[in-house]
Formats: C-alpha cells, sequence, structure tokens
C-alpha cells in the first residue's frame, strides 16, 4: 500500500476519534520512522512516550519474539516467569512493595483508585471515599478516570460520571490542605502534568501533599503513566522528587512498545487489593512483560544519567533558538514543554510537514518526548527541522 490508501482505508473504517496528522508510518529504527513512500520522519513523541527505547531495538525485539515463540498467555489462575521476574524487578528498583499488572495507563489508575477506596473502607468503613486531585490533570478516558481528570473539557456526554472527585488547583498549599479533609481517602497527582501542557509540580507542593497525605492517612497516588520508566532521568519521576508515593500507576513506556501497565504499592497498602477484589485477563501478558524487562535491562541507572543530559542539551539547544515565538520551556529528562504565543497544532503540523513528529498538550504547549535512546545525531537532525519551524511560526 501507498500513504493515501493507508490513509484512506483508515478513515473510511476506524471511527473517526482522532484528528490524525496525514502521515503514514511503515517502519522505524532508533528514532528514525519512514512513511510508505521513503519519506523520513525524526521522531520526538515515541507514540505518546511509549517506544521509550525506540524502534527496532534488537535487545526488545528479541525478547519479545523469544517469549512469543515459548509462550503468550495463560490465564492469571497460573503462575508465568516474566510477570515474576519483572514485578521483583521493580520492587528491587524502586522500594515498593508489591504489584499490579494491566494493559494501559487508564486500567492501572482505575486500579489506584480501588486499592484506595478498599484500604479507607477496610479501616474506616464506609464513606470516606472521595479522591482529590489537580486542576489540569488527565488520568484517562474510562468514565471513572475521565472523573479524576481535573479539566471541565473532559466531562461532557458520558453523563453520570464516577463520583466521589475533587479537584484542587495545582501548588496551592493552603487549597490542598482544605480540600484533603473528611471524606477523602486519596490523592492522585501527576508530578509534571503531561497532557496538561508539560507543567511540573513545585517541590515544595509536593512535599506538603506528602506531609499532610501521611498525617491523615490519605493515600498518596503518583500517576506516572507519562512521567514513569525513566522518562524524566530516573526510573520514577517520585525519586527526582524525593518523595515515596503509597501508590504509583505506570504504563505508556514500560514495555517499549506493547500495551502494558500497572500499580506499585507500598508496604502500608501492598496487601489491600486480596482474592477476587481486582483482575485482568490481559495483565501480566508474559510477552508484555518480557518486553519490560527488557527495557529495564536497557534502562540502567548509566542510561538514565544520559536521558538526563540529553533533556538538558535538547532544552538547551531549544533556548539558543532565535524563536521570537518561544514563551517558556520546561521540562525534566526526556520530557519537554516549549510553551509558544503562536499556535501549537500549527506549529506541530508544519514539523510534520518537515520531516519531525511533535506533540502538543495544554493549549499552546509543543510537547517533545523523544526515545530516551535517542542519539545525539538524531536530535540535531531534529532540532534543525525545530528551529526552521519555530522561527518562523
Ligand atoms: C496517557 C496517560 C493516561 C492514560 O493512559 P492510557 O494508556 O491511554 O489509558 C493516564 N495518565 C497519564 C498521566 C497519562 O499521561
Amino acid at each position: 500500500m501507498n500513504n493515501s490508501e493507508v490513509i484512506r482505508m483508515t478513515d473510511e473504517n476506524i471511527m473517526q476519534t482522532y484528528s490524525r496528522f496525514p502521515v503514514a508510518i511503515k517502519e522505524g529504527k532508533g528514532a528514525t520512522l519512514w512513511d510508505f513512500e521513503g519519506n523520513k520522519y525524526i521522531d520526538f513523541t515515541s507514540g505518546i512516550g511509549v517506544c521509550s527505547v525506540g524502534y527496532g531495538n534488537e535487545k526488545w525485539a528479541k525478547a519479545v519474539s523469544e517469549q512469543a515463540m515459548k509462550l503468550q498467555h495463560v490465564s492469571n489462575l497460573y503462575y508465568t516467569e516474566p510477570a515474576a521476574m519483572l514485578a521483583k524487578r521493580l520492587k528491587e528498583r524502586t522500594g515498593m512493595e508489591r504489584v499490579f499488572f494491566s494493559n494501559s495507563g487508564a486500567e492501572a489508575n482505575e486500579g489506584a483508585i480501588k486499592l484506595a477506596r478498599k484500604y479507607s473502607f477496610d479501616k474506616y468503613g464506609e464513606g470516606r471515599s472521595a479522591v482529590v486531585t489537580l486542576v489540569q490533570s488527565f488520568h484517562g478516558r474510562t468514565v471513572t478516570t475521565l472523573a479524576a481528570t481535573g479539566q471541565d473539557v473532559f466531562h461532557n456526554y458520558f453523563f453520570p460520571f464516577t463520583e466521589g472527585f475533587r479537584y484542587t488547583p495545582a501548588n496551592d498549599v493552603e487549597a490542598l490542605d482544605g480540600a484533603l479533609s473528611g471524606d477523602v481517602c486519596a490523592l492522585m497527582i501527576e508530578l509534571i502534568q503531561g497532557e496538561g501542557g508539560v507543567l511540573p509540580l513545585d517541590k515544595e507542593f509536593v512535599d506538603a501533599a506528602a506531609k499532610l497525605c501521611a498525617e491523615r492517612d490519605i493515600l498518596l497516588i503518583t500517576d506516572e503513566v507519562q512521567t514513569g520508566v525513566g522518562r524524566t532521568g530516573s526510573l520514577f519521576c517520585f525519586e527526582r522528587f524525593g518523595i515515596k508515593p503509597d501508590v504509583c500507576s505506570f504504563a505508556k513506556g514500560i514495555a517499549g512498545g506493547l500495551p502494558f501497565g500497572g500499580i506499585m504499592a507500598g508496604a502500608k497498602c501492598a496487601d489491600v487489593l486480596g482474592a477476587g477484589t481486582h483482575a485482568s485477563t490481559f495483565g501480566g501478558n508474559p510477552v508484555c512483560a518480557a518486553a519490560a524487562l527488557a527495557v529495564l535491562d536497557i534502562l540502567s541507572d548509566e542510561e538514565l544519567k544520559k536521558v538526563c543530559e540529553k533533556g538538558e542539551y535538547l532544552r538547551g539547544r531549544i533556548a539558543e533558538m532565535n524563536a521570537g515565538c518561544v514563551v517558556g520551556i520546561r521540562g525534566m529528562g526526556m520530557m519537554t514543554g516549549i510553551a509558544v504565543n503562536s499556535s501549537h497544532k500549527e506549529i506541530a503540523s508544519k514539523c510534520a510537514e518537515s520531516g519531525l513528529l511533535v506533540l502538543t498538550a495544554g493549549k499552546d504547549t509543543v510537547r517533545l518526548l523523544p526515545p530516551l535512546t535517542i542519539s545525539y545525531e538524531e536530535m540535531d537532525e531534529g532540532l534543525g527541522i525545530l528551529k526552521g519551524v519555530l522561527e518562523k511560526a
């Protein structure tokens, strides 16, 4: 097929829930992609932070194909080796206590919310079930995680939403103090709001949140679906903030491109979800778990140090550009937001036309989530295209 055939067949047969760029991707290597006619794209998106170790990574592909040949799935009524090894590895590298595996970010957050409500139910009985999240947050697209998402635009059409969610502004300690009271069982936060615009929380706010939650026996949930798995330069972003959440959700980058996710719970709430209280048919899938093990192997502490350096390099090079539309550069590790005073969507379109894939976030932000393993040559090539587009925007 050629590009236009793929695009037409998609548009005629798949529900039109995405406004896609007119780009059809055939294959990739490293952080470079090609369409069906051989046009090349430098990828500063890695899916949406999913292909953490790039395209055609041989170690990753070998782990996936070997596991696929051996065993692709048995139900969670039986034991499998990749899930067991992965859970152990995650525990060792994070100090968390127990893991539950799911298949996506929204589902991981559903698990975190269920865990928090049951923790409170077991200890305090019915009624202490509210979950506080932040204004401008994003937690997923299920009916419950839409309710958890602190943006009005997501609270439409699908009424009634799940009850028991309240929103408090990010970085306002006084408001948080007031919000974390009465019937609240959990606070769920993104340490850097991703979809909302690459908005990092203040260290003082996060410290206050951790302290208030601990004092009031409210579970602190960090939604690390986007910030996790090396994206910000440590395996999980909570390490960079120097806190320890009670529950941490992850997905996107964990299996390097296969659908996978989960939650990790600390000692205090590790045993809350017992037999029969939560489940997922595909959760812990051996092929995905083998892929995740390969991802964790590749993302050694040494590699994560490089993620920090490459992120600084990227933001430094953008700051040097002579681009009047750039009004702010934010980020950590390989998660970068460029706030612009012209159309961020237009910039993303122009970049795609010029051979660079970038994301947008919030109302005014161009978001870059390159593969963590991107080379300096690929970064330079992408930065050259970005410079051309930003300086004209
Ligand atoms: C992407 C994202 C989700 C939703 O993940 P899905 O896999 O699309 O369900 C939830 N939380 C955050 C912070 C995300 O970035």
